[in-house]
């Protein structure tokens, strides 16, 4: 089952924390207390809101290989934000679910292709 598709304030979430990611990623990380949901912050996302989505990108930024491949695949999904293509599969072009992206936004595909990508060593 596909999940739903993201309305503009997921995607500026998702491009947040993209480039929080980017930033680590490039060693920026001193950047990052002034600059990271200071947006949050002046709008009225409540306190609770506000610490889910923190944990969210704590997670993800636990997760996340310090590799060239993978600056490469935040930045190239980055770019599908204004194109409208963020979230989509590039395989079987079904939304990817929220949850999946909240981990690794950075990802191209749905669990179901990537499961059946690893399966065939096309990883
Ligand atoms: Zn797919």
């Amino acid at each position: 089952m596909p999940g739903k598709k993201l309305n503009p304030e997921e995607l500026a979430e998702f491009d947040n924390q993209l480039r929080t990611m980017l930033a680590v990623l490039n060693g920026d990380i001193k950047n990052l207390e002034s600059e990271t949901f200071s947006e949050n912050s002046r709008s009225n996302v409540s306190a609770e809101d506000v610490g889910s989505e923190l944990s969210a990108v704590e997670l993800s930024l636990d997760l996340l290989e310090r590799d060239e491949n993978t600056v490469r695949e935040i930045m190239e999904a980055l770019d599908r934000i204004p194109a409208g293509l963020f979230g989509v599969c590039s395989v079987c072009e079904t939304q990817i679910k929220k949850t999946r992206l909240k981990y690794m936004p950075h990802a191209r595909n749905c669990i179901e292709c990537q499961r059946s990508a690893e399966e065939n060593g096309d990883f």
